[in-house]
């Protein structure tokens, strides 16, 4: 019998591959990966510094442990390159690969920046563990970052390197960090407690040019300014990598379209994780994740499941200022603040009062769940 065969070595394939084994201990298992299949929590990335963590001390199994956990051919370093969805069958290193079922979660990629000047190709952008270990190696001994973009990855990176001492200059064309996720006031206490903590905002603006100077790098910035760093991080998001399952002819929008099984348009090939849209929602979180592998788990070993989203809040990891949020639906609706000593809580409700989603700022994240209970759920 052909494998399942699990291309992604990522949070969703190996929680998929996980939750598969604890379901049915002897079907064949097959993972494919381009990266080298180590285990670890990419949320680390962003407060490894915090940790006094190395980037070496933040994988947690290899692929070779991961393989003999969970009794499946683990195939690391290889791009697949094709698939064949008439055959069931996927290209990769010189290799045909057999399928019964085949999950994608192949990720997303960072969004390129379009920089002039002779050191452009310096930008750095940090999305994996190898793209981590090499950003700690251009910062070791060094001591200024210039970082593109304050939505959550960009805070929560510009709030590691200020706590390790670096000097941190964050650019983003929004007026405030978190524009995405916050109403005005919140971010604004966001803004302010980064900066007490050492962080150099520059907002309402972009970077033009990334140039080569005697002290390091300069950054141009289009308001006129010149900025000054070792390094230059970009955090300005991500985009589903869609190529892979576009040439194979699987429909495709802002992810990789599934239904709530999980089921793309091809017979028996699934998506999940960060390069899927799930009905409609485009979720690159950790907790999305769990939900999407246990059901999809559930549907491979011959369980028809469909996945459902609760509610769910996402932590922003800067302990300068503590956030969560639930981002609300697109839906019409209006934000009411409410400041306290400490703390905002700021409540997204409709036309009827009910909350649709919510952010809370300081020492208003202790009401995160009780909150949370309160709003419906993402996919019910
Ligand atoms: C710095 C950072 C901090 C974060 N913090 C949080 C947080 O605090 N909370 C939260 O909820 N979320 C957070 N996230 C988001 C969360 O980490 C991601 O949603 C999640 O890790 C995505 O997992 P994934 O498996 O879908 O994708 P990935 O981890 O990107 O895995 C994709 C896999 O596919 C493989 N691949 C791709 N193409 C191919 C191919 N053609 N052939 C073979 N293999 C291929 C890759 O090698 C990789 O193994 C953070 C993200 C980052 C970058």
């Amino acid at each position: 019998m052909a494998p399942v065969v699990i291309v992604g070595s990522g949070l969703a394939g190996y929680t998929v591959a996980r939750e598969l084994r604890k379901l049915d201990p002897s079907v064949p298992l097959t993972m494919v990966s381009r990266d080298e299949g180590s285990f670890y929590s990419k949320p680390m990335l962003s407060n490894a510094l915090a940790s006094a963590k190395s980037a070496a001390q933040i994988p947690t199994a290899s692929a070779e442990q991961m393989a003999a956990q969970l009794k499946a051919r683990i195939v690391a370093g290889i791009e697949v390159q094709t698939i064949d969805t008439a055959a069931r069958m996927l290209h990769a290193g010189g290799e045909d690969i057999r399928y019964s079922k085949l999950v994608l979660a192949l990720g997303a990629d960072p969004i390129a920046v379009p920089l002039r000047g002779d050191a452009a190709h310096e930008l750095m952008q940090v999305n994996d563990l190898a793209a981590y270990a090499r950003f700690r190696a251009a910062i070791q001994g060094k001591k200024a970052v210039a970082l593109l973009g304050a939505g959550l990855i960009g805070c929560e990176f510009a709030n590691d390197l200020v706590g390790a001492g670096y000097e941190v200059q964050v650019i983003d064309p929004g007026q405030q960090p978190l524009g995405r996720l916050l109403p005005e006031a919140a971010a604004e206490q966001v803004r302010l407690a980064l900066q007490a903590s050492g962080v150099q905002w520059h907002l309402g603006t972009t970077a033009r040019a990334v140039s080569r100077v005697a002290s390091g790098l300069r950054v141009d910035l289009a308001d006129g300014t010149a900025l000054y760093a070792d390094a230059v991080l970009s955090a300005i998001g991500l985009r589903p990598r869609l190529q892979l399952a576009r040439n194979a002819g699987l429909k495709t929008n802002r992810g990789i379209v599934t239904d709530r099984l999980l089921h793309t348009s091809a017979a028996d090939v699934y998506a999940l994780g960060d390069c899927a849209e799930v009905d409609g929602q485009t979720l690159p979180y950790v907790l999305p994740i769990m939900r999407a592998a246990r059901a999809l788990a559930k549907t491979l070993s011959g369980t028809r499941t469909a996945v459902v989203y609760p509610a769910m809040p996402v932590v922003v990891k800067t302990p300068a200022v503590p956030v969560v949020v639930c981002p609300p639906p697109d839906l019409p609706g209006a934000w009411t603040l409410q400041r306290e000593a400490g703390g905002i809580e700021a409540r997204f409700e409709d036309e009827s009062g009910k909350l649709l989603g919510y952010a809370l700022v300081g020492e208003a994240t202790a009401r995160k769940q009780a909150l949370t209970k309160l709003v419906p759920p993402v996919l019910g």
